[in-house]
């Protein structure tokens, strides 16, 4: 009996050991996962917080980047609206007058349906050009106007109607014009604070019937900041209904002759398709002279 009871602790003894080495081992096993557990919630932790970082530093460029666009959109856009400085006004009075050689090429009385063939041969190469656009016409044409302004054209006012009866009527008659014109160019191109501060009197400041109305209104216009301009040198669009390339190339250097600086008056009118297919000549006759082109972006300013 004794030796049986003897037994039987041996037994409990080994059942209890084996069941504490199970435990030990289960319990090991549990820390372990419980280990790489918290190994694998510390690291994804830790990549959370990396990614949330450099998801932040890209933000912030993005912010910064999205500025600078913002700020030079801005200075794109306020170096296309023309102000009249004191310099600017030296530089009109002093316009035909140049140590260098340079041409303004200058477009009255459009836009019309030869304006986009202009603007196609001016893009192509790489000539930018003034136009002095009648109101009448802006409004027929916006889409157009928009262009020669997205394109980098200078858009000056050559007023409204173009009938003399009306724009000479009086000083202020041309002031009003001058207006109309600006308003019209102003919702063409989307632009409510534009003004050219340029003008050319349709058939030019100097002589003929209304001489003193425009002399009176050339005063007005100083004193409301519009400076104008003529031309000293032109293609002879407007001297004849039978125009040809060869007739206006002649033109043009009749009229060149040695000038140093040279506005020229050409017109993109609907019946002056000529000009436009005359212009490429043009602008390489003048290239060939040693003319650098400009536009009155770089003189009213
Ligand atoms: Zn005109």
């Amino acid at each position: 009996m004794v030796g049986e009871g003897k037994e039987l602790n041996i037994y409990l003894i080994h059942t209890k050991d084996k069941f504490t080495k199970k435990l030990r081992i289960q319990l090991v096993v549990l820390i372990v996962l419980i280990l790489a557990l918290l190994i694998f919630i510390a690291g994804y932790s830790i990549d959370i917080i990396r990614n949330n970082k450099i998801y932040k530093q890209y933000e912030e460029q993005l912010a910064i980047l999205k500025q600078q666009e913002i700020e030079r959109q801005e200075a794109e856009k306020q170096a296309k609206i023309p102000q009249l400085t004191e310099q600017g006004k030296e530089n009109i009075k002093n316009i035909y007058h140049s140590d260098t050689k340079r041409a303004f090429l200058t477009f009255d009385d459009g836009p019309s349906s030869i304006t986009n063939t202009i603007l196609d041969v001016l893009k192509q190469e790489n000539v930018k050009a003034t136009f002095f656009v009648l109101g009448s016409r802006v409004e027929a044409k916006p889409d157009v106007v928009k262009r020669i302004y997205d394109e980098g054209h200078y858009i000056a006012n050559h007023g409204y109607s173009h009938v003399y009866e009306n724009i000479y009527a009086s000083p202020q008659a041309v002031l009003d014009e001058y207006n109309k014109c600006n308003e019209a160019v102003k919702n063409a191109i989307g632009v409510p604070e534009y003004n050219s501060h340029l003008f050319r009197f349709p058939g030019g400041l100097v002589g003929g019937k209304y001489a003193d109305i425009k002399c009176q209104a050339n005063e007005l216009l100083e004193q409301n900041n519009i400076v104008h301009v003529d031309w000293n040198a032109l293609n002879g669009d407007a001297e004849t209904n039978n125009l040809t390339i060869d007739f206006e190339l002649l033109r043009l250097q009749e009229t060149v002759q040695n000038k140093n600086s040279i506005v020229i008056l050409m017109h993109d009118a609907p019946a002056k398709k000529v000009t436009a297919e005359a212009l490429p000549q043009i602008i390489s006759f003048l290239r060939e002279q040693g003319y650098e082109f400009k536009n009155f972006y770089e003189i009213i300013k």
